[in-house]
Formats: structure tokens, sequence, C-alpha cells
């Protein structure tokens, strides 16, 4: 393997914006200082193939996710790494047993050869032990950074396939500590956990074999006495610390939880003076932490010197009743020197084991934890026989519609609407009418509860989720921009657009002079180190990222904050320019929006109350006629104090 940065990564191959995105990552290239030399060191470079992904709108392994499961397609890797286990563990427990033969066939009967013969045995064992160890523990090192590779990206793939409500309903912390903290139990168990679980477990069983086999009599003290105080402490040990870790897990959960919220939040924070509250909130969640903490460490220094303790009085009662049985003659110097090597090789393995129980306690409740994310249905299913669209005129029904985001408490109410091909449809109504929730039904964020929803007639659940979004542009209100550069942001929805594509489309919304005045063009990083925008100019390139793709429907969700008016011209102007020959859909939250719509509809209580053009609905007097009055005489009132000022 090179020292080269993989493919796709944000430093890959030479003119890295262009390989991204190929990639159809969004990233930022290399910082303009450093650009010329990662050039010159990319000259060197191999080539790298980019990374076969795929992904899938359904999980394409939909048993439930356990350690089993998850093992499984490795099995003949886990027997290798078994064997290795074998040879290194029998090598290293033949120790004790080959320093038996050297007291008593060289040392006791005074034969050197033996002793020299014995002593390379014994040297051979050990090298035989080092090399078992050291390959063993590179190869379930790597296995297990495959299968945390593997397992990453699974999780992401199924986040992307989750319902949008997932998101707001799940905290943005939890799911970073399911990426962070749950997934670094699981490589810690995978990389060494499961195997020196079988390492401690074979050691354990090898060496009460060779005890009992030894001599029956000091086994049975060594069964008797100590194993039961030894097993008893444990299991206290045990359901203390699964008590303490479980309540260590939850804590920094809450941690990264406020945490996040407490950044994510920081303007608004501020602004209610809530800094004060914030950093007491923030303490007392730390000192939980802390205190979870505390109690795992008391439990485990209370364990770790007692095992030690009962290790000492075992030793010294093996010694007693071990010497009083040399003395009579019933068993040699080897016999009880090999015996007392191998009481000490006897406690490490039961400490051990249980820790590596935690792990895996930790590792399961992981993985448990991991099941119910990947068990979360995805929000719409993509049918195995879906047929491609083929290019739409963009004409648009909801028949019979209803749906709710609880199936119990419908949103909308058996909704028909007709939306014709190339017309500005205008969706008014109060806040939680349900108009953002007609635009999901047609984007196919959802699938409605009963009706159908028809794109140029055919059904949205008929044809394949990838050829259904690669015709609808949604325009969110507002606009998230990528960490990476405006060409990146620009091509987001079609990462193999070509400069100039791209540069066509900033002129169409108006923003090739802002491309031109910034000093890397194209090149230049938006979003955190680079230049900041205007919340216009991030509104135009989510605008120029929507006209690239060419959609022939646009879903359009008003900015509703307040741009200054050079802004909103300059954004209503590349409207006009996007919208042109499209389908549109246009969520508006200002009558004047809806005015120029060609049609629009009032949404309220679960459907349509009014439809017709902006004339018809205000001489029918109705719910818009209404809201219209109240817009126009404050627009009168400002036009009044405005010039009256
Ligand atoms: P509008 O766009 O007209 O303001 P929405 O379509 O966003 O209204 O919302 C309609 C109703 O559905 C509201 O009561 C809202 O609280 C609810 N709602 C919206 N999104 C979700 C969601 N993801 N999960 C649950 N309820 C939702």
């Amino acid at each position: 393997m090179g020292w080269g940065p993989p493919a796709g990564s944000p430093f890959a191959g030479a003119g890295a914006n262009a390989t991204n995105a190929a990639s159809g990552l969004p990233f930022a290239g290399i910082p303009s200082e450093l650009r010329e030399r990662v050039e010159r060191e990319l000259e060197h470079e191999p080539e790298h193939p980019a990374p076969e992904v795929e992904f899938h709108h359904v999980d394409p392994d939909p048993r439930p996710f356990t350690l089993r499961t998850f093992l499984q397609p490795h099995l003949g890797a886990l027997v290798v790494a078994a064997v290795l286990v074998i040879v290194e563990t029998v090598a290293l427990t033949a120790g004790p047993f080959i320093t038996r033969l050297a007291i008593d066939e060289g040392i006791t009967p005074g034969e050197f050869d033996t002793l020299l013969a014995i002593s390379l045995v014994y040297l051979a064992s050990i090298v035989v032990n080092a090399l078992a160890g050291r390959a063993r523990i590179a190869f379930t090192g790597t296995l297990g950074e495959r299968l945390m590779e593997q397992l990453r990206i699974r999780v992401f793939s199924h986040l992307q396939r989750l319902p949008l409500g997932f998101y707001t309903e799940e905290k943005a912390g939890r799911l970073m500590t399911r990426m962070t903290s749950d997934i670094d139990a699981l490589t810690q168990l995978f990389q060494e956990g499961l195997v020196q679980l079988a390492v401690q477990a074979l050691t354990l069983a090898i060496i009460t074999g060779v005890l009992i086999a030894l001599d029956p009599l000091m086994a049975a003290v060594t069964l008797l006495l100590v194993v039961p105080a030894m097993f008893g402490l444990t299991l206290w040990f045990r359901s203390a610390s699964d008590r303490g870790y479980a309540a260590v897990r939850d804590r920094i959960a809450d941690v990264m939880a406020d945490l996040q919220e407490g950044l994510s939040g920081v303007r608004i924070i501020t602004a209610h003076n809530r800094r004060r509250h914030n950093v007491v909130h923030h303490r007392n969640v730390v000192g939980a932490y802390r205190d979870a903490n505390d109690y795992t460490a008391k439990v485990g220094a209370i364990y770790g010197p007692s095992t030690e303790a009962i290790g000492v009085v075992g030793q010294a009662v093996i010694l007693l009743v071990g010497g009083r049985l040399v003395l009579d003659g019933r068993i040699s110097l080897g016999d009880l020197f090999a015996f007392t090597l191998y009481l000490t090789m006897f406690f490490a393995p039961i400490q051990q084991i249980v820790q590596l129980y935690n792990q895996y306690q930790q590792g399961q409740a992981a993985a448990a934890k991991l099941r119910d994310l990947l068990g979360t249905p995805s929000a719409v299913v993509e049918r195995a026989d879906a047929r491609e669209l083929p290019p739409i005129a963009g004409g648009i029904v909801l028949e019979g519609v209803t749906f709710g985001y609880d199936p119990a408490a419908p949103v909308l109410r058996d909704v028909d609407l007709e939306i014709r091909p190339g017309e500005t449809f205008a969706l008014v109504g109060p806040t939680g009418a349900g108009k953002s929730t007609v635009a999901k039904l047609v984007t196919r964020f959802y699938d409605p509860q009963s009706g159908r929803v028809l794109v140029d007639g055919h059904d949205v659940r008929d044809v394949t989720l990838r050829s259904l979004r690669g015709q609808i542009g949604v325009v969110p209100q507002e606009p998230f921009l990528f960490h990476g550069s405006i060409r990146d942001n620009v091509a987001f929805g079609r990462p193999d657009a070509s400069d100039d594509d791209v540069r066509e489309a900033c002129r169409a919304v108006g923003i090739d002079d802002l491309v031109d005045r910034m000093p890397d063009g194209l090149d230049t990083p938006c979003h955190e180190r680079g230049v900041s925008l205007s919340s216009g100019e991030r509104q135009l390139l989510a605008l120029a990222r929507t006209f690239l793709y060419r959609p022939r429907v646009v879903v359009l969700d008003e900015a509703t904050s307040n741009l200054d008016l050079q802004s909103e011209t300059k954004v209503e102007a590349a409207l006009d320019v996007l919208l042109d020959g499209r389908t549109a859909i246009v969520i508006a939250h200002r009558l004047s929006t809806a005015q120029r719509a060609d049609r629009i509809a009032v949404i309220d209580d679960g459907g349509v109350v009014e439809l017709g053009t902006h004339d018809e609905l205000v001489v029918a007097g109705g719910r818009y006629a209404a809201m219209w009055a109240t817009y126009a005489s404050h627009l009168g009132e400002e036009r009044t104090s405005s010039t009256g000022g």
C-alpha cells in the first residue's frame, strides 16, 4: 500500500477539484499556497482507482445487525485467527512444563547436556510464541479495521436512506455517538477483545488440565479454595462495572448532545443571554459524566488489588501443601516449581476474561444500538421492478392523497390537485398547514398513506428515485453550502459538469460578477475556511446549483429571511430565469410571490380550500382575498410611512 492519499479524498489526484467532483465528493481542494507543492508530490504518485461504492435505496442486507450476522461472511479469516491463537497459546503455556523437565531431567540428575537441549527447546517455544503473536496481532488488527470500515460505510449509507423526519427527532449528538463511541467499542472488540477472549479462555483450559495432571491434590486445593473466591469477587465486579459502564455511555451521549446543541445554537444562546445558564447546565452534564467514571474507577480499584491478594494467598497455601508433598517424596521439585509457575499464569486469564467480558458487553450494547439504527426503516422503498422515469414535461397530479407523518393524524386528507406542465404554482396558507408536505410528497421524500402522486402520468412509486429526483430540483428556504469551492457547490447535483456549464449557470442567475471578483474564481472556497457569502449570494448560489442540472420541475421554498432590496431584486431576476419554461411549485411565504404565480392554491384544514389565479381569488372574496387585503393595507401603510418620513 502506498502512502498516497486514498482516491476521492480531499487531496486526491492532481487538479483535486476535478477528481473530487468526479467521485461525487463536494470537498474543498488544496489551499492555493500549497497547491504547487502538492502537485509536485503527486507527479510521483501511482494512480488510485476511485473507490467502488454502491448505494442502494433499500438496505441490501435486511437481516438484523448482530455480532454473528456481521462476522459470518468473515468465517475464513476468523479460522486463521483461531489457528494463530492456538499456536501462540500452546507455545506460551509450554514454558512451565519445559522448566519442570529441566529441573527433574537436567538439574536434579546433574545432566548438563539434557539441560542444554531442554533450554534450547524453551527458547524455540518462546520464538514460536512471539512469531505467532506478531502474526496474530497484525492479522486481527487489519481484519478489525476492515470490518470497521465496512460498518461505518454501512451505517452512513443507512443514514442517507432514513426519512428526513428522523433527523429532526433524533438529536444529532446522539447520532455522532453512534458513529464514534459505539463503533469504537466494536473496533476494540473486533481488533483485540474477541481474540484475547479466545487466548485467555484457551490458556485457562490448558492450565487447569495441566494442574490436574501434575497433582490432583494440589489442583483440588487451588480449584476449591482460590477459584471460588476469585469467582465470587469477579461476579460482583461484573455486575457493578456493567452498571457503571452503562451509566458512562449514557452520560457521554448526554455530553455530546449538550455540546452539539450549545455549538449549533450559539447565536440564539447569546441573543437570549443564556450563556451562564448554559455553562451551569454543561457543568452538570459533565459532572454526571465524571461521577459515572469515578464509580467505574472505584469498582476497578477494589477488584484489581483484591484479586492479587487472593493470588498471593493461593501461592502461599500451595507452597505449604506442595512443599509437604515434596518432603514426603510424592511429587518432584520440578512438579512443585511447574505448579507454582502455572498458578501465577492462572490468575491473569481469570482477571482478563472478566475485563474482556466487559468489553464484550459494551460491544454487544453498541451492536444493539446500531441494530436499532440500522433497523429504522427507510422513508420510501424503491420497487424492485422500478422503471426509469422518461424525460418529463412536468405535469403533476395528486389523486386522493392522504398523508400524515403520524398516520393517525393526517396532515393532508384526500387531496386532489393538478399542476400543469410549465406553470408556476404557488402554495399559500398558514404555518403548519401542509404546504411543505405537498412538496415533500412530489419529490417522494415520503409516500402517501392512500392516493397517488403522478408525474406526467407515472406513479412516483413505480419509477426509480434517481430518475425522479434527477428531474425535480429542490431549492430550500435556507440554502446549505457544503465545505468546498464555489464550483463544487454549484456542480453539487451534477459533479461531472464542465467549467463552462458551471459558469453558464452562474451567469444565468447573475453571480458571474461575484465569481469574477473572487481571488480564485470558481476555485474560491466558500463556507468555513473560505469567504463568507451574504444570504442573498447564498440564495443565488443555490439557484445556480438547481439551474445547472436543468430539472423539469422546481420545488422552491421561498426564502423568508430579509434580503436587502438589491439582493431581493437579484434573487427575483434569477428566479425568473430559473423558472422560465419549467413547472414550479413555490411555497410562497410572501403574497407578492404568490401574486406573480400562474395559479395559487390555499392549503388549510388538511386540503386545498381555494384554487385559482390571483385575480380570481381576490374577486372570489374568500380566504385568499382576506389575506391579500391585510397584506395590501400593510403595504399601503409602509408606503405612507416611508413617503411621510
Ligand atoms: P407548512 O409548510 O404549511 O408550514 P408543513 O407541511 O411543514 O407545513 O407541516 C404540516 C404539519 O406536519 C405540521 O403540523 C408539522 O408540525 C407537521 N410536520 C412537518 N414535518 C414533520 C415531520 N418530519 N415529522 C412529524 N411532523 C411533521
